[in-house]
């Protein structure tokens, strides 16, 4: 005795989707605000870039190329791919909901990391499959908690590496390893968002994995490097999936702005290096600076650092203590981490008065 209802119903699971909080752009008024919540570029974006975005400024009224070739020509350029093999859209949360709707519907489960990048939660429920969430070790992804939350629901397994909000990151062995582990219809995506930054040795970025694998994605954006307000994202995946995703993606999911901005942004591997040299250098700073018997810097791979403070009392505090001198960084109670900071690495003067107003919060007793 199915009822009509009485107004139209969205899809099962969408409701249990949390809105996705964007952390705070303001500070306290009367202080002039810097922002090092958003994990954005402190050295702004490549010069090239923005000339290539002003130059096309007069031509507002015709359409983009649709597959957003020259992006996807640079990028081929830069990285050694073949462009017919990537995707690219408007932010790589437009790449993660077209993979989702793609590869996941009602029953389905995707299985993520316990602290992973809180957008797989609303992709995964947005194409009305179900989130699993594999516990972490001290903050890192863990191979065989993951392996093990597989179930004969699986489609998807989603990892950030580095992570956000963690930094952390998995090496080439453990991400070899978890692919190893993975059944075969079992799609990889593998979210290099940070990859530009990282430092480590041992990384692979998985450009290695999708080419010997058909069951690896690997998504990037350019968000991190300096244009996040034009919205540009990318995969590199099998023909297969490039394939499928390009029958649902958007005709025109890319403006020509960013196709253009991206396509210099992506060739000016100068401009690249440097945010990499001095993200590296400011980061190995902060995370001496800040590291004391009550704060903890988890060791970071990414443009941003996660401080732990013995608890959540604490952090709020710290966070309020930052804004009162425009300092507005990231709370990460969303994330199931009360007692952590998400802090950006921004400009030196910026670093300077985070360490400024955090070391007290590291004196013994400080607060207590
Ligand atoms: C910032 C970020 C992205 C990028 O999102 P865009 O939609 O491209 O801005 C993707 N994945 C992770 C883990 C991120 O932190």
């Amino acid at each position: 005795m199915s009822q009509t209802p009485d107004r139209p119903q969205p899809q099962p699971g969408l409701l249990k989707i949390a809105p996705y909080v964007q952390g705070r752009a303001h500070a306290v008024p009367g202080v002039e605000p810097v922002k090092i919540s958003a994990n954005e570029s402190p050295l702004g974006a490549s010069p090239r870039a923005i000339a290539a975005y002003r130059a096309v400024a007069e031509k507002l009224e015709i359409y983009p190329e649709g597959s957003s070739r020259i992006l996807r020509e640079a990028l081929g350029e830069v990285h050694g791919l073949d462009p017919e093999r990537i995707v690219c859209g408007a932010g790589s949360d437009d790449i993660l909901h077209l993979l989702a709707q793609s590869y996941l519907g009602e029953g389905d489960e995707a299985v993520m990391s316990r602290f992973g990048f809180s957008v797989y939660p609303i992709v995964t429920r947005g194409a009305s499959a179900e989130i699993v969430m594999a516990p972490e070790t001290d903050y890192r992804a863990d191979v065989e908690a993951l392996l093990a939350a597989v179930t004969e629901k699986t489609r998807m397994v989603f990892l950030a590496n580095p992570n956000n909000p963690t930094g952390t990151y998995l090496g080439a062995g453990e991400l070899d390893r978890l692919h190893k582990g993975l059944r075969p219809d079992i799609l990889f995506v593998l979210d290099s968002a940070y990859a530009e930054y990282v430092t480590a040795p041992d990384y692979e970025v998985g450009i290695g994995l999708v080419n010997r694998a058909e069951n690896v994605v690997m998504v990037r954006t350019f968000s991190k490097m300096g244009l996040a307000a034009l919205r540009i994202g990318w995969m590199y995946g099998p023909p297969h999936v490039v394939n499928t995703v390009n029958r649902i993606r958007g005709p025109f999911n890319v403006g020509v702005p960013a196709q253009v901005a991206g396509a210099e942004a992506a060739r000016d591997t100068g401009f690249t290096a440097e945010l990499k040299n001095y993200n590296a250098c400011w980061r190995d700073w902060l995370t001496r600076s800040l590291s004391s018997n009550r704060l903890r810097v988890v060791p970071s791979q990414a443009n941003f650092v996660m401080v732990l403070f013995p608890d959540a009392r604490q952090a709020a505090d710290a966070f309020q203590a930052l804004l009162e001198r425009g300092l507005i960084v990231r709370e990460i109670h969303g994330y199931g981490i009360p007692n952590g900071l998400r802090i950006s690495i921004g400009t030196e003067a910026a670093m300077r008065g985070v360490v400024e107003v955090l070391k007290d919060f590291g004196a013994a007793g400080a607060r207590d």
